[in-house]
C-alpha cells in the first residue's frame, strides 16, 4: 500500500512528517493511530506513548527480535526501537544513556519503565552470572511497587514514590548491577488515605496472602476491617489478587536477595505500623488540670511490643509524654489525646517510611557495582491535581517542573541555541519556559520551601497561616502565584479561592493547595521519647532504622526538612541526567476511566499543550532531524564519490571538498544528493541529515 494511504488510515509515525501541522491535526493523527492499536508515536527520537489500558500483543519475545539492532526509523514506532537505539549507543559509542519517562498519574510511566527493562534484559549478554544479574535488577520492581504503591483514583497501581534506577553495564555491554535511588516516599497514606484509595498495596497483600501460621507470628488477622489505618471502602481492588502479588513479592525478595530473617524482620515491621493504627487513646483528667491521654486497650500495644522486642513501659510512656531539652535541662510534658494520636501517626510513618528506604539501601547492597556505562530509567510520579492538594501533591509537582524544565533545556532551548551556535539560518520557535515557576518554588530566598523552612525553624509560635501569610506578603506579585490574603492581591475577588489556600499555575495547570499541614510535613517531627524508645527496641532493624534515638547522639543537628531533602535530592538527580544522553518518552492517558478504546480529544489536547509537544515538532521540523557524527557518516556514504572510494585515507577536513555532489548526480543518487547537499550545508561541528519530506 503505497505509504500515503497507510498513513490516512492509520495516521504517520513520526508527527515531524504531519501535514499540515496544527493541533488538531496532532490530536487527529495520535486519535487514527491510538483507534488502530498504534499506541507510539513519535517526534523524530522522542516517543510519544498512550496508555491502551489493556494488553495488546506487541511486547512478545517475537517484537523484541524484530526491534532489535534495527535503525530507529526502520520499523514502525515502538519503545523498543527507542530502548535498542538506547542501548546501542550506550553499548557502541560509550555514551551513558537516560530515559526520562513523564506524565501524568495513570499515564503508563511505570509499564513504560518496565518495558524498558525487559528489552534492554532481554537483548543484553547471555550466561547464567549476567542472567542472574538480569532476574535481580527486574525482581527489585515488584518488590518496591508492593510496598511503594497504592491504588488511587486515578491509578490501581499508583507509584507514591519516585525511582531512578541506574542499570550498570560492562564495556562489552553485559549488565553488571544497578543502583537505584528512591524520592520522597508520601507516607501520609500509611495512615489515611483519600476516599475510593487504599493503603500500599503490601498490607493487604499479607493479610490476604500469608498462611496461617505466618499471620500469627505476626499476631495479625486476616480481616481487613480490624485494621484502622486501612481504608474500607476500597479494600478490594478489580482485577487485583492481592494473595498472588505476595506469593510474588516475596519470591522477588529472595531472588533479589533478602536472607529469611531480613524478610522476616520486614514483615514484622509492617505488621507493627498496621496495628499501631489500632491503638487508641482517652482522655484523663488529673487532680492537677492537665489533659491527659490514656490507652484504652493495652493489647494491641503488648502485642507490638513482643513483635519488635520493644519494652512495653518505654513504649507506653513515650506515648504519653514528651521531653523537651532546654539549656540542658530535661522537661516533660504530657500528652493530651490530639498530641497522642499525633504521636502514633508519626511513629508509624517514620516506621514504614524508613523501611522502605532501608529496602532500596538492601536491594541496592545486593544489586550495587562499581560504575561502568551506565542507562538510567526514570519513574517518576506524574503531574497532579486533585480536589484537595496538600504538601505531597506541592512536591510532587515540583518535581515535575524540574523534568519539564530539563526538557525544555535539552529539546527546546539547547537545540535553538546550537542552530544558532553553528551558524545555520534559524527563526527562533516561541515555546514557554517553566524556569520562572520553578524559581517561585526553589529560590534560595525567595522560593515558597526556603520560606516554608524559614518559617519551620522560627522561634515562636508557627502555623499555617503565619506561613501563608508570609507568603502572601513575598510572592504577592509574581505571575504564577495566586492568593486572596495578599494586600495588593488581584484576586480578591476570587471566591473560588478560599482564605486558606494559595494556587500556583503550574506549566501543567492551575493547582490550589491547602495550606494546611504544610508546616508540620515540612518539619517531620517524631517525638524524640519515640525515636529514643524504637533505638531501644530488641529488633535490630527497627533499632537500625532510628539512630538518632541513641542517648549518645543527642546532640545530633536537627535533620533537613522534608522540602530541603526533596530539594537537595531533585538537584543530584537533575545534574545526573544532564551529564548522560537523553531519551524521552512522554506518556498520555487517553482517558479519566481507566478504559480501553477511549480517547478523550479535550483530555488528550491538554496533555500535548501542556507537555509542549507540538513546539517540540516545530523545533523539529524547522532544524535537522536526523543527525549523525562526522565520521560514520563518511564511513557510510564514501563509496559514493569517486575520491573516496575505492582508495581513501585523507583527514576528515579533506573529505569536504572531496564529497563533490556533481560525483553523486551523475550516479544518479538523486535523492542521496539531495541529502547530502544539506547535510554539507549544515556542516560545521558534525553533519546533520535533513529530514526528507514526502
Ligand atoms: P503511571 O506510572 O504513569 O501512573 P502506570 O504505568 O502505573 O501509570 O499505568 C497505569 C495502568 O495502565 C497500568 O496498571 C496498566 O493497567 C495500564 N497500562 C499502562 N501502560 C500500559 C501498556 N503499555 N499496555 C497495557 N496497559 C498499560
Ligand atoms: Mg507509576
Amino acid at each position: 500500500m503505497p505509504t500515503s494511504l497507510l498513513d490516512d488510515m492509520i495516521g504517520v509515525g513520526d508527527m515531524v512528517l504531519l501535514e499540515p501541522l496544527n493541533e488538531d491535526s496532532f490530536i487527529n493523527n495520535l486519535k487514527k493511530r491510538f483507534d488502530h492499536n498504534e499506541v507510539y508515536t513519535y517526534i523524530g527520537s522522542v516517543v510519544i506513548s498512550i496508555n491502551p489500558y489493556r494488553s495488546l500483543p506487541i511486547y512478545t519475545p517475537e517484537k523484541v527480535e524484530e526491534y532489535r539492532n534495527r535503525n530507529f526509523y526502520e520499523l514502525s514506532p515502538h519503545i523498543f526501537a527507542l530502548s535498542d537505539e538506547a542501548y546501542r549507543s550506550l553499548r557502541d559509542q560509550d555514551k551513558d544513556q537516560c530515559i526520562l519517562i513523564t506524565g501524568e498519574s495513570g499515564a503508563g510511566k511505570t509499564e513504560a519503565s518496565k518495558l524498558v527493562m525487559s528489552y534492554v534484559a532481554a537483548v543484553c549478554g547471555k550466561g547464567a552470572e549476567v542472567n542472574q544479574v538480569k532476574e535481580q535488577l527486574l525482581q527489585s520492581n515488584p518488590v518496591l511497587e508492593a510496598f511503594g504503591n497504592a491504588k488511587t483514583v486515578r491509578n490501581d497501581n499508583s507509584s507514591r514514590f519516585g525511582k531512578y534506577m541506574d542499570i550498570e553495564f560492562d564495556f562489552k555491554g553485559d549488565p553488571l548491577g544497578g543502583v537505584i535511588s528512591n524520592y520522597l516516599l508520601e507516607k501520609s497514606r500509611v495512615v489515611k488515605q483519600p476516599r475510593g484509595e487504599r493503603n500500599f498495596h503490601i498490607f493487604y497483600q499479607i493479610l490476604s496472602g500469608a498462611s496461617e501460621d505466618f499471620l500469627c507470628k505476626l499476631k495479625l488477622e486476616r480481616d481487613f476491617s480490624r485494621y484502622n489505618y486501612l481504608g474500607l471502602d476500597s479494600a478490594k481492588v478489580n482485577g487485583v489478587d492481592d494473595a498472588a502479588n505476595f506469593r510474588t513479592v516475596r519470591n522477588a525478595m529472595q531472588i533479589v536477595g533478602f536472607m529469611d530473617h531480613e524478610t522476616q524482620s520486614v514483615f514484622e515491621v509492617v505488621a507493627a505500623v498496621l496495628k499501631l493504627g489500632n491503638i487508641e487513646f482517652k482522655p484523663e483528667s488529673r487532680v492537677n488540670g492537665l489533659d491527659e491521654s490514656k490507652i484504652k486497650d493495652k493489647n494491641e500495644l503488648k502485642e507490638i511490643c513482643e513483635l519488635t522486642g520493644i519494652d512495653q513501659s518505654v513504649l507506653e510512656r513515650a506515648f504519653s509524654f514528651r521531653t523537651v531539652e532546654a539549656k540542658q535541662e530535661k522537661v516533660s510534658t504530657t500528652l493530651n489525646v490530639a498530641q497522642a494520636y499525633y504521636a502514633r501517626d508519626a511513629l508509624a510513618k517514620n516506621l514504614y517510611s524508613r523501611l522502605f528506604s532501608w529496602l532500596v539501601t538492601r536491594i541496592n547492597e545486593s544489586i550495587k557495582v562499581s560504575l561502568k556505562k551506565v542507562m538510567g530509567v526514570l519513574d517518576i510520579y506524574g503531574f497532579e491535581i486533585f480536589e484537595d492538594n496538600s504538601f505531597e501533591q506541592f512536591i510532587i509537582n515540583y518535581c515535575n517542573e524540574k523534568l519539564q524544565q530539563i526538557f525544555i533545556e535539552l529539546t527546546l532551548k539547547e537545540e535553538q541555541e546550537e542552530y544558532i551556535r553553528e551558524g545555520i539560518e534559524w527563526t527562533h520557535i516561541e515555546y514557554f519556559n517553566n524556569a520562572i515557576i520553578c524559581d517561585l518554588i526553589e529560590n534560595n530566598q525567595t522560593g515558597i520551601l526556603a520560606m516554608l523552612d524559614e518559617e519551620c525553624l522560627r522561634p515562636g509560635t508557627v502555623t499555617d497561616d503565619t506561613f501563608l501569610e508570609k507568603l502572601n506578603q513575598i510572592c504577592a506579585t509574581h505571575q504564577h502565584f495566586e492568593s486572596r490574603m495578599s494586600k495588593c492581591s488581584r484576586f480578591l475577588n476570587d471566591t473560588s479561592l478560599p482564605h486558606s489556600c494559595f494556587r500556583i499555575q503550574h506549566y501543567a495547570g492551575k493547582v490550589m493547595y491547602q495550606v494546611e499541614g504544610f508546616v508540620d510535613k515540612n518539619n517531620d517531627l517524631l517525638y524524640r521519647d519515640l525515636s529514643q524508645a524504637m533505638w531501644k527496641a530488641s529488633h535490630s532493624l527497627i533499632k537500625a532504622l532510628f539512630p538518632e534515638g541513641n542517648p549518645a547522639k543527642i546532640n545530633l543537628k536537627r535533620p533537613l526538612t522534608a522540602g530541603s531533602q526533596f530539594k537537595a535530592s531533585v538537584a543530584t538527580l537533575m545534574k545526573n541526567l544532564q551529564t548522560k544522553n537523553p531519551n524521552y518518552i512522554r506518556c498520555i492517558k487517553p482517558n479519566d476511566k481507566k478504559a480501553a478504546h477511549i480517547f478523550n480529544d479535550a483530555l488528550v489536547c491538554h496533555q500535548i499543550r501542556y507537555l509542549g509537544l507540538l513546539e517540540n515538532v516545530r523545533v523539529r521540523r524547522a532544524g535537522y532531524a536526523f543527525r549523525q557524527a562526522y565520521e560514520p557518516c563518511l564511513e557510510r556514504y564514501k563509496m559514493l564519490c569517486k575520491q573516496t572510494w575505492p582508495h581513501w585515507r585523507g583527514p576528515i577536513s579533506l573529505t569536504i571538498t572531496l564529497f563533490k555532489l556533481e560525483d553523486l548526480r551523475k550516479q544518479r543518487l538523486e535523492d542521496l544528493a539531495t541529502l547530502i547537499e544539506k547535510i554539507y550545508r549544515g556542516w560545521k561541528c558534525r553533519t546533520r541529515f535533513l529530514l526528507m519530506k514526502k
